[in-house]
């Protein structure tokens, strides 16, 4: 296991800053996100204007180069005011993990500064109707034809559908489960058409739809690493950007206690308020521990995919700390809900959002269930 971490001052005075962005200009649309169900491309601009879209990526190719744990700080900010507005942040870095990591100098020459500048975005189109969890199970097929490959299939619950101009499809190229799987960054105009977009319970600003390729045409420039690297290409990405999932729980998780302490200093009853009351002083103070261990948790998984994962239990950790993360996300944001009595179940309140919206961290980027499956598959051997 690596050394817990410590934020340096730097760091620290990072996060200052994006908090004060995110309070000035985020926090303040993020109830009309969640009523009006639309993605804010005004949220989205004002990431841009904060040179957010370049965080992270590749010096050489127009990023900042900056650290995941750095990433880590602006995810869990940007989610301690509005959930959906994070995924803005975090969604083009899913997309393009498998080309930063395997792909060609020149497809990343070409695509990657297009995300930096915020000009693109881009989609991760993992999942199947009949492979979700199971996503070996995929039957979207790329089949070659001279120069290119021809695509055809259906992905669903692609965040960004719509919105974005690339996805990364991982599609079939041969019979055999895992080794028969190859990924393709693949441009909307080519063909990608949205079929359907969810109701869903929570995120509702970030569209999640229901993708179709139906015998698109894409140039064999634009294959992600090696024929049949796909599926391990998939499972390398998750395991370094499942680290940021659990930055969104701790961040929706710390949106919601700070509100409620306020709301617990201000509100009486039996005249006095709420926060001279024990029992409710010590449930905030279970909130704040759990949260604290979340935290320590993520960054310990961030660091590790910025150290190139030297003891090999990355898997083990990320998904640790996204099941443990989303678990206390879920059950901070329900006891601040609680706090609030009848008036935390009203919309009037931010914090019956941010439970709505936590709980979408225990299940993308495979369910708690899978995270324990991957911890006890270390465990077990
Ligand atoms: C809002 C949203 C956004 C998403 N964004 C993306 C995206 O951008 N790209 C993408 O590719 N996917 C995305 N997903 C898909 C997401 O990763 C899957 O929904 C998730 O992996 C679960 O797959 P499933 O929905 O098919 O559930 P299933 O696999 O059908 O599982 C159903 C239930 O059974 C449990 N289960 C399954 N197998 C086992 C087992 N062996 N042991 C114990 N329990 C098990 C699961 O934990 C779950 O509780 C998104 C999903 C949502 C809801």
């Amino acid at each position: 296991m690596s050394q817990p971490i410590t934020l340096t001052e730097e760091q620290r005075e990072f996060r200052r800053v994006v908090r004060q962005f995110c309070d000035d200009k985020i926090a303040p649309n993020a109830a009309e996100v969640d009523r009006t169900a639309e993605y804010s491309w005004e949220n989205f601009e004002a990431l841009k204007s904060m040179e957010l879209t370049s965080l992270s990526y590749p010096v050489e190719y127009g990023g900042a180069g900056a650290s995941l744990v750095d990433q880590a700080i602006v995810a869990e900010e940007i989610s301690r005011a509005c959930v959906s507005t994070s995924l803005s942040f975090l969604i083009s870095k899913l997309g393009m993990l498998p080309v930063i990591n395997f792909g060609s100098h020149d497809l990343k020459s070409k695509y990657i500064p297009r995300i930096c500048s915020g000009e693109s975005q881009c989609s991760y189109g993992l999942s199947e109707p009949d492979a979700g969890s199971d996503v070996a199970s995929m039957t979207t097929r790329a089949v070659r034809d001279g120069d290119d490959w021809i695509i055809s299939g259906t992905k669903c619950w692609i965040t960004n559908a719509g919105i974005s101009d690339l996805y990364t499809i991982f599609a079939r190229t041969s019979d055999d489960r895992h080794k028969g799987i190859t990924a393709f960054l693949v441009e909307a105009d080519w063909g990608v058409q949205v079929e359907k977009l969810e109701h869903k319970l929570g995120i509702k600003g970030s569209p999640t739809g229901v993708i179709r390729l139906d015998e698109v045409r894409v140039p064999d420039f634009n294959r992600i690493g090696e024929v049949g690297e796909g599926f391990a290409a998939a499972m390398h990405t998750l395991d370094r950007s499942r680290p940021t999932i659990g930055a969104q729980a701790v961040g929706v998780a710390q949106g919601a206690l700070d509100y409620s302490i306020g709301y617990l200093k201000e509100r009486r009853t039996f005249g006095r308020p709420l926060s001279d009351n024990q029992g409710l002083q010590w449930m905030a103070a279970d909130c704040a521990m759990r949260i604290e261990a979340a935290r320590g948790m993520v960054y310990r998984a961030c660091a590790m995919v910025d150290e190139d994962d030297p003891t090999g239990e990355l898997s083990m950790m990320g998904a640790m700390a996204k099941a443990f993360a989303s678990d206390v996300a879920m059950q901070v944001t329900t006891d601040c809900v609680q706090f609030l009595g009848g008036y935390g179940f009203t919309t009037e309140f931010p914090v019956e959002r941010m439970m709505r919206d936590a709980k979408i961290t225990q299940i993308y980027e495979g369910t708690n269930q899978i995270q324990r499956m991957v911890i006890a598959k270390k465990l077990f051997g």
